[in-house]
């Protein structure tokens, strides 16, 4: 801990100095005070102040080199110093009022107050500065070493002020790796009907830093396991039930776990860090099969248009989570693509059926390569291999493919001017249907000069007259 507050130094203790000098108290708290102690660098710097906002304000204004007021309604200014977000928030002692969807903020006294507020014992811990004392109210050093998470008050005391804390809980699970505390995990049960009060978007917030996270699969099996997930994911937790009498398929809620972790294995391939459409669309690959599942009399099972419906469901539970529609695009598409390479078979695509791949993956390309790799999670090594083999076939034709023309900006040799003039009509559903002949021409025979195309457009404007 002494390492990384050395490190954070010059922030810290200018702060604390600037504010003291003001007569005002200053500590940092939360977040960075727990990742300091797990030896994790932090740059979100997070503060807690006697000083009310207006005076917060004045001392950040000269302190610091860009100000911006986040939530002044919160009591929080904010601003940057080189690499470091500094956030002030003034001391708080929430009030809730029962059932209500807002707290409503008043501002407190002290630096216990502010504390016993907050959510878990490990994040209730802060370092006064410029001092550096170490304030631990609850225990939180204790919980932190034995790696749990624990409220400060009674979890039913905490959940029933704020419910949001219950999906924080399986967030910080999914981040630090800790395990809940029995009596939260219990609270948790007993109350998460208490979490339809939260607004769609703050426990979309909590999801996606959730699946986002280290271990997922901790925090979703939180979820499902309390009875959270059939609340805000129902999705999920209906994959569970997905077994037949004779526990004959496997599990689709194991193997659905099992994906996303597999596609998480290769996300360096997008370049960045995790990538929540990716992981969400792992999550929700299959979600279609509950719904289409079929019980033949030879004893076999079908899950047929489970990637249509599968990519329904999805875009309705990613539009009542507010997510936009970018994102709902992003992950739909790729559930209901989830399934096309499986046609691929031994490798006899033709052409058109590349490029049509390509074109209906657009942005996503990437991430379907990950997302089909990733749902394989047969125990029989010769047959993940072989898929693994094949769909490197088809990785390597796309790119002869993409080498020989532009596939990435597929685009029929003539444009909508050209269309208009060499048919000589004007703008409107000819047009459109003229497009979408050259397009298809595109896709089936690949690049024609524009004399050939501007050929087959008149013999096929000819044969329609
Ligand atoms: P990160 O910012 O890395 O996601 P964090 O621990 O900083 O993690 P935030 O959501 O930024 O989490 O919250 C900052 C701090 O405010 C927390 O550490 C916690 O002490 C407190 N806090 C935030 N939300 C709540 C809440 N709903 N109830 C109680 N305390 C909260
Ligand atoms: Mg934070």
């Amino acid at each position: 801990m002494t390492a990384e507050l050395d490190r954070i130094a010059p922030v810290i203790d200018s702060l604390g100095e600037a504010f003291a000098r003001s007569g005002f108290e200053l500590a940092l708290v939360g977040g960075p005070v727990r990742d300091a102690m797990l030896g994790r660098p932090h740059n979100d710097l997070d503060f807690t102040t006697s000083a009310r906002p207006e005076e917060t304000e004045k001392i950040l204004r000269t302190w610091g080199e860009a100000l911006w007021d986040m939530g002044r309604d919160f009591g929080t200014i904010g601003t940057r110093k080189g690499p470091w977000q500094v956030e002030v928030t003034t001391y708080r002692s929430e009030a809730y009022e029962a059932d209500s969807r807002k707290p409503s903020v008043a501002y407190g006294t002290s630096l216990a107050d502010d504390l016993v507020r907050r959510d878990f014992t490990v994040n209730a811990m802060a370092v006064r500065l410029p001092g550096r004392e170490v304030v631990d109210l609850y225990g939180g050093v204790v919980d932190l070493a034995t790696r749990v998470l624990r409220t400060p008050g009674t979890p039913e005391a905490s959940f029933s002020d704020d419910p949001l804390r219950m999906m924080r809980a399986a967030r910080f699970a999914a981040q630090l790796g800790f395990e809940v505390a029995p009596e939260v995990v219990a609270a948790m049960k007993d109350m998460a009907s208490r979490i339809s009060i939260i607004s769609a978007e703050r426990v979309r917030d909590e999801l996606v830093k959730l699946i986002c996270a280290p271990f997922p699969r901790r925090g979703l099996s939180l979820l499902v396991e309390t009875g959270l997930a059939e609340l805000v994911l129902p999705e999920l937790t209906a994959l569970k039930m997905e077994r037949d009498e004779h526990n004959r398929h496997k599990d689709v809620y194991e193997h659905t776990l099992t994906v996303l972790e597999q596609s998480i294995d290769q996300e360096k391939r997008l370049g960045g860090g995790p990538d929540f459409i990716s992981r969400f669309a792992a999550l929700m690959h299959d979600v279609g099969k509950p719904r289409t599942r079929k019980f033949h009399d030879d004893g076999t099972v079908s899950f047929h248009h489970h990637d249509v419906v599968g990519a329904k469901l999805t875009r309705k539970r990613m539009k009542a989570l507010r997510f936009s529609n970018d994102e709902i695009d992003a992950v739909s598409s790729l559930v209901e693509l989830h399934l096309r390479f499986h046609g691929y078979g031994d490798g006899e695509w033709t052409d058109s059926a590349v490029r049509r791949y390509v074109r209906d993956a657009g942005d996503q390309l990437e991430r379907l390569h990950i997302l089909t790799r990733a749902d394989c999670t047969t125990r029989n090594r010769r047959k993940a291999d072989r898929l693994a083999r094949t769909y490197d076939a088809l990785e390597a034709r796309i790119e002869r493919i993409s080498e020989e023309e532009e596939l990435a900006a597929l685009r029929p040799a003539l444009d909508g001017n050209q269309i208009m003039s060499l048919l000589d009509i004007s703008p409107g559903r000819e047009v459109g249907a003229a497009y979408k002949f050259l397009m298809d021409l595109r896709l089936d025979e690949g690049v024609l000069s524009e004399d050939e195309a501007a050929k087959r457009l008149l013999a096929w404007w000819a044969e329609r007259s």
